[in-house]
């Protein structure tokens, strides 16, 4: 079967961005592959979800609906899919690279005996129908093209690697049991709390990032940067320098040590571009740089450099946003 699949990423039926971008790959993966695009859905809260599954064009959906994919999480995910995958032979599954996604990919590549290619930045089809994925390697300094020989091929793309566009279309469902062996209850999950920052998405989610490195001068100066974050609808991150001096929380750090992130408008505000802050960026979609120094290494990335004293030029940009929204 040339069927694409996509794992959904959820809480209790409320789909995360990636899943709406990996629906949307899919969509364009079955049409080079000849199949159609298919969700698979497990946890609960199906109804919530079916509607933005059809929004983004699956075709079908495999829905097995049980509380025991939170309960044994991830061995009740990988032994049901992993049944699934080995029954139906589609052409390929898509995960959200993340830990969760990679790690289910992962279990699942082991169980069936298929190979995983994880953190992709780009998947389409080759002439011989099989996945052609690009990943940035060294830190982002080379990109990589791989293949995969064992099929179903098993992808997991990064966020933001495509934008999720709708295309709406008629769903059919199918009930899918969940599996869930003795071995696979002997871990349960205990307690779950969230972490994610209210308000602004978090940095390896985002699709917009605004980043503040040294040039801020202040931690309170951050404040520059999460206003014109706010108005973009964007993530905030922050060079290591602004970490490590307590400027900023560790979990908004871009770069080598800090998160790798893809997203579709990086703007870099005081940061001078040093190799390990571009090994987490550098595959952004569209870079814009704020800085005052023209030879700052920053500038060798950037689709848009603005050479200017970021208190002069954020608080500008900001109030233009803000009044071309505003204006219509
Ligand atoms: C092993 C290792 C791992 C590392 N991992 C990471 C990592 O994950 N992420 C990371 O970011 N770094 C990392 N670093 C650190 C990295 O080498 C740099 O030191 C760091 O990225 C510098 O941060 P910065 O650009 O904010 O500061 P700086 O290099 O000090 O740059 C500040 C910039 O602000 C500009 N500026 C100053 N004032 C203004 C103003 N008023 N208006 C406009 N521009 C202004 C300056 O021109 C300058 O370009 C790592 C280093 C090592 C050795």
């Amino acid at each position: 079967m040339a069927d694409v699949w996509v794992l959904l990423d959820h809480e209790e039926g409320a789909l995360s961005k990636v899943s709406l971008q990996l629906l949307t790959a899919a969509r364009s993966l079955a049409a080079q592959a000849g199949g159609s695009p298919v969700a698979v859905f497990c946890g609960t809260g199906w109804e919530r979800a079916k509607e933005a599954v059809a929004r983004y064009g699956a075709t079908k959906a495999l829905v097995s609906e049980s509380k025991d994919f939170d309960r044994y999480q991830p061995a009740a995910l990988v032994e049901t899919l992993a049944a699934v995958v080995g029954e139906r032979t589609p052409w390929g599954v898509l995960f959200a690279s993340g830990p969760a996604g990679k790690e289910v990919a992962a279990r699942i590549g082991a169980l069936l005996g298929l190979g995983v290619l994880a953190d992709a930045i780009s998947v389409s089809v080759d002439d011989a129908g099989r996945p052609l994925v690009e990943h940035a390697a060294f830190g982002g300094a080379v990109i990589v093209r791989k293949t995969l020989r064992s099929a179903p091929y098993l992808i997991c793309l990064k966020a933001n690697a495509v934008a999720a566009e709708e295309s709406p279309a008629s769903l059919e469902e199918e009930t899918v049991p969940a599996l869930v062996s003795d071995d696979a209850k002997r871990v349960t999950v205990a307690e779950r709390v969230s972490t994610a920052a209210a308000g602004r998405p978090p940095v390896d989610q985002a699709a917009v990032i605004v980043s503040g490195g040294r040039g801020l001068q202040d931690p309170a100066n951050f404040a520059l940067v999460e206003a014109l974050a706010d108005e973009l609808g964007a993530g905030v991150g922050a060079s290591r320098a602004a970490v490590d001096a307590g400027w900023y929380p560790h979990a908004a750090q871009v770069g080598q040590t800090g998160k790798t992130v893809s997203p579709q408008l990086y703007i870099a505000v005081g940061i001078s571009g040093a190799i390990q802050h571009r090994a987490g960026m550098q595959t952004a979609k569209t870079i814009v740089a704020i800085n005052k120094d023209p030879d700052s290494p920053i500038f060798a990335l950037v689709d848009f450099g603005v050479v200017g004293d970021l208190f002069d030029v954020v608080p500008k940009l900001t109030e233009e946003i803000r009044r071309r929204k505003h204006a219509g």
